[in-house]
């Protein structure tokens, strides 16, 4: 089988967060269960600045925008031991910029920037000389490769016959823009109409995406079956609702390799289940060097990393962190960015209690893997979350999550309690309410456990030997696709 993947950010390259590791894994997961693939994303400054084996190739062309016609550049990349091929989408008035999206607030022309993407990765795909089985398109950024497929490259042999499938990895980012960037999509105006591409007036690129699409993805079951509803579909709950017999949910894989505390070159120590208190120990020691400390803190380790938006429940851990953190019964370590509000509320719960609260505004790849290797409890109250990736590098880390049960949160992390215990299932900590008490609540159960040494190394020996790899969500998604070419 044949798999383009298109996406709009993929690590090694260039990240913001979980589809970049996703978009980054599943090609890879896909060849070694039999599938040929090519990655298509954009090359933004970021991506060529990593030193990264990137070649130019012979291939360019004019790819329509409006009444413009701007040139795409393809580049290449084979790293080392991949099986998939990568190809870039290179156009230096859309990509040689800071960042991706644009920070804090987005880029005013990114309709433009991801349209002009969307219909390069078709025209690049419908160039080469072996034709497409699957054409597999993740979020908003890439909402219009079903319909120009559909549309405008039905006569394009090596795209014509590809089967469409559009993953959510968040129903509250959908690419809204104003109606006359239609205009630029080159799409007949027939199109912009509420059961299509128009959301209220706008143009809605996730929509047109799950409207063209052949079949619909998200990354866990319980949140395809959140986003039929409202508040989880964000509006677009009826369109996923009458096309919900084309609507699965796969858990999203980690990397095992780039996640593997066995050997991670941003950890001091490589450690396994069985030597997990050594590993962790020595992480700490180096978490407590690039934090300023003269030496670790003894008390138990509660980190957060992540984006510091509203998504995450961020507000319930500056809540948290100011009622907890006078009891001295841990010490707290946040990582992220985003919100300036929440940046500003964190940085001032850290300077009111010195020595127990560290906050690090910033992205930053090897602390999030250094804080997850020190921490003994990591916490992910997230108000809403498609799958969530940081529960599951806790797990591999021997980190025990504490998490709110929504979404693909429900899916991975089993409440402990004495049932789950005595079944050997037990892997974190859960609560339901939005609300700092709760999440307290949930603490205060993981900080007792963890008091329970016995208790604690089997709850952390368990979590670190599960296996979460793309091997896999990796065959759900090859059954999916089989199940997409099988249709007529
Ligand atoms: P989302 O995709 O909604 O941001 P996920 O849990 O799926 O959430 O993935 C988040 C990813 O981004 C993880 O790999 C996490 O380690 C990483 N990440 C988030 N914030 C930071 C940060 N400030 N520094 C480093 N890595 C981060």
């Amino acid at each position: 089988m044949r798999v383009l993947e298109v996406a709009s950010e993929a690590t090694p390259f260039a990240k913001t967060g979980g589809l970049a590791d996703v978009a980054g894994a599943l090609p890879e997961a896909l060849c070694r269960l039999g599938c040929e693939t090519t990655l298509v994303i954009p090359a933004y400054r970021e991506a060529l600045a990593k030193g990264l084996p990137i070649e130019p190739t012979d291939l360019a062309f004019e790819v329509p925008i409006g009444t413009r016609r701007p040139v795409a550049r393809i580049l290449k990349c084979r790293l080392p031991d991949a099986r998939g091929e990568v190809f870039l989408v290179a156009n230096d008035d859309y990509y040689d910029r800071p960042g991706l999206y644009g920070s804090p607030d987005d880029y005013p022309d990114n309709a433009e920037r991801y349209i002009f993407f969307s219909r390069a990765a078709l025209e690049l795909a419908g160039r080469q000389a072996t034709s497409f089985d699957i054409i597999h398109c993740h979020d908003w950024q890439t909402g219009l490769v079903p319909a120009y497929q559909k549309l405008l490259y039905k006569s394009w042999p090596a795209v014509a016959n590809a089967k469409t499938v559009m993953t959510i990895h968040n129903m509250a980012y959908q690419g809204m823009f104003w109606q006359w960037d239609m205009l630029l999509t080159g799409i007949d105006w027939q199109h912009f109409n509420w059961e299509q591409m128009e959301f209220y007036g706008q143009l809605n690129l996730l929509k047109t995406g799950l409207v063209f699409a052949d079949a619909i993805t998200t990354v866990s079951p319980t949140y395809a079956r959140e986003i039929q509803q409202s508040p989880g579909g964000c509006g677009l709950e009826g369109v996923l609702a009458a096309r919900s017999e084309l609507l699965t949910g796969i858990v999203n894989g980690i990397d095992t390799q780039a996640w593997d505390p066995g050997n991670d070159p941003h950890i001091p120590r490589a450690y396994s289940e069985h030597d997990v208190d050594l590993g962790k120990y020595a992480a700490r020691v180096a978490l407590a060097a690039r934090l300023g400390r003269a030496a670790p803190d003894a008390r138990p380790l509660v980190a957060f990393v992540g984006r510091l938006a509203e998504q995450k429940g961020v507000e319930l851990v500056v809540e948290l962190i100011s009622r907890m953190a006078g009891s001295g019964r841990a010490h707290f370590v946040v990582l992220g960015t985003g919100n300036r509000w929440y940046e500003e509320a964190l940085q001032r719960t850290a300077a009111s209690f010195p020595g127990t609260v560290d906050v690090v505004i910033g992205f930053d790849e090897g602390l999030a893997h250094l804080v997850q290797a020190a921490a003994d409890i990591t916490l992910v109250p997230s108000r809403f979350e498609p799958c969530g990736l940081t529960q599951l590098y806790a797990f591999r880390y021997g980190s025990i999550p504490v998490v709110r049960a929504t979404g693909g949160l429900v899916d991975t992390v089993v409440d402990t309690n004495p049932d789950t215990l005595a079944r050997g299932v037990a892997s974190g900590f859960t609560f339901d309410a939005i609300d700092p008490m709760a999440l307290e609540h949930a603490l205060g159960r993981a900080l007792d456990a963890h008091a329970d040494r016995e208790l604690w190394t089997r709850l952390v020996r368990h979590v670190m030997r599960q296996d979460w790899s793309w091997e896999h969500s990796g065959r759900d998604y090859v059954r999916l696709f089989e199940r997409t070419l099988s249709r007529p």
